[in-house]
């Protein structure tokens, strides 16, 4: 135990990471606190990351942040799922919605129900069971009561950097410019004491965020802490990025299109679209990627397309000394299911958790690494099931994906579904009714359902199927537009 009281802290970083840790803090724990963030205008921020999961809805509670005020700052839409084309066969599509499909019994899930009604010609697709996917399908949307739909936002990252950063300051958060040249260790215990600035400014702490993006300077450049390599389970290293002119209604749900070599994002916000292709450099140049990308947009650029190159992994210790790396310093996974703001929030809310206010203990650390590792592993193996199950053999990147060996508790997952459509969700993790959708979306089918299905008749299965599904139609045909919602609600000036 390091009995040194955390009084100071220092974020070093001003991306989505940073501010999000900083407005965090400040407005829940920072009364007795003095919390400096330093950022570089020199350097910026990584310029992406407008796609959302709902958990951000229940952090923006905990910040008491007011929703239309955030939207309306952050040009932001809603987003009920994400629409995977030409990924389990070319030019097909399925939806991973964010809510449950039909109802369980306490014995078995929905999906039994649905594969025998499937297999006796009583069901239609699966996602017709699910309110959030036909909301986005036919792209309606409101907030209902009683855990109505579940959603979650689109947004530009930039302005709710600058929207956290008006929370922050105004809870006494002291932002410093400049860029850091040295972080300084105590010889004796190893532990940051200070962060030099390429201006003389000296910057003293006694708990430290790493939220300095994929440069990593405190957690590995100082540190030296290691990262995990995950590279082998998941191929692709480059993203391209660009903005364009809006020339459609928003859609409320992101849209992952796949391509021969990987695949390309569309998020659409109230004024532009953010577009962006992830792919593999093994299996095509970034001129080549670019030039896919510029192809397959349909509004006129805005930006300049710029290249992003990452490492798919994590460090070995995302708590390290009296350093905790939050962001894309504590890791990259690609953003097929947008899930690195959520993974920045819950290392955030942990924190806030385990804050170390009497001094850090090991103890604590090791929770805490443990607990972040679980959020990571059971995401990153969410994103394999992507790549390992699908009908795509038709190009080298897609035989490759296929062919990989995936971590073992993906293997079991997979063959469990297959065998029994049996899907378990464990010890809390983030996907829950997502990994069966998912499975099925990219075509996995269970080779057999549970045997409490045949106590009913096929005209009472029948009956319960079409019940789901009329109250599905019935909710969403009374829904407004997603557009006419956002207008009404939360329209930017
Ligand atoms: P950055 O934005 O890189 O910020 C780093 C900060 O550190 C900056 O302020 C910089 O100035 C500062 N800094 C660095 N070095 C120094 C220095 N020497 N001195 C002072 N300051 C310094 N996530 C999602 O949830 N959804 C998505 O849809 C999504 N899409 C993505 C698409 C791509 C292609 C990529 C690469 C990522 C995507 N992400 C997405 C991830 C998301 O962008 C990041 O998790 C998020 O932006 C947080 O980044 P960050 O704050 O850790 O890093």
């Amino acid at each position: 135990m390091n009995t040194n009281q955390v009084k100071k802290v220092v974020i070093a970083g001003g991306g989505t990471a940073g501010w999000i840790a900083a407005a965090a803090i400040a407005k829940t724990i920072g009364k007795n606190l003095e919390i400096t963030l330093v950022e570089s205008d020199e350097i910026g921020t990584v310029g992406v990351g407008e796609a959302t999961i709902p958990t951000l809805q229940y952090f923006h509670q905990l910040l008491k942040i007011n929703e239309a005020e955030f939207l309306k700052a952050t040009h932001g839409t809603f987003k009920l799922g994400i629409n995977f084309e030409s990924w389990r066969n070319k030019n097909e599509d399925y939806l991973h919605a964010f809510g449950t499909t039909g109802n369980d019994c306490w014995a078995a899930g929905f999906q039994h129900f649905w594969l025998k009604g499937k297999q006796k010609g009583l069901a239609s697709d699966f996602g017709d069971y699910c309110l959030e996917q036909v909301a986005a399908v036919k792209e309606k949307f409101a907030q209902l009561p009683n855990n109505g739909l579940n959603y979650a936002y689109h947004m530009d990252a930039t302005r709710y950097g600058q929207f956290l950063r008006k929370i922050a300051e105004s809870c006494g958060v002291n932002r410093v410019e400049g860029k850091i040249s040295d972080v300084n260790l105590n010889s004796e215990t190893g532990f940051i004491e200070s962060l030099s600035l390429t201006n003389g400014t000296e910057v003293q702490g006694d708990l430290f965020l790493d939220c300095t993006g994929q440069r990593a300077l405190l957690i590995e450049g100082a540190l030296h802490t290691g990262f995990e390599d995950w590279s082998h389970w998941l191929l692709n290293n480059s993203a391209v990025a660009v903005q364009t002119e809006s020339v459609e209604t928003p859609k409320p749900y992101t849209r992952s299109i796949a391509h021969d070599f990987g695949w390309q994002w569309r998020i659409p916000l109230q004024h532009r679209v953010g577009n962006g292709i992830v792919y593999c450099s093994q299996y095509v140049s970034d001129e080549e990627a670019k030039q896919t990308l510029l192809n397959n947009i349909d509004g006129k650029p805005i930006t300049e397309p710029f290249v992003i190159k990452y490492r798919t992994g994590m460090r070995r210790k995302h708590w390290h000394k009296n350093c905790i790396a939050v962001g894309l310093s504590s890791g990259f996974l690609e953003p097929l299911e947008s899930t690195s703001i959520h993974l920045i929030q819950q290392s955030v809310v942990r924190l806030l958790r385990m804050f170390p206010q009497q001094g850090i203990s090991e103890d604590d650390v090791e929770e805490f690494n443990q607990q972040t590792r679980f959020d990571w592993e059971t995401t990153r193996d969410f994103i394999i099931l992507h790549y390992k199950v699908h009908n795509r053999d038709d190009t080298p990147f897609w035989r490759h994906c296929q062919n990989i060996d995936i971590p073992e508790g993906l293997a079991h997952r997979i063959k469990l579904f297959k065998n029994t459509g049996r899907v378990f969700r464990k010890n809390n993790e983030l996907f829950d009714d997502s990994w069966m959708q998912v499975m099925i979306g990219q075509g996995l089918i269970p080779e057999s359902y549970h045997p409490i299905v045949d106590n009913m008749s096929d005209d009472e299965l029948k009956r319960f199927l079409d019940h789901i599904k009329s109250n599905i139609t019935n909710t969403v045909n009374a829904l407004p537009a997603h557009k006419q919602f956002v207008d009404k609600y939360c329209l930017i000036k």
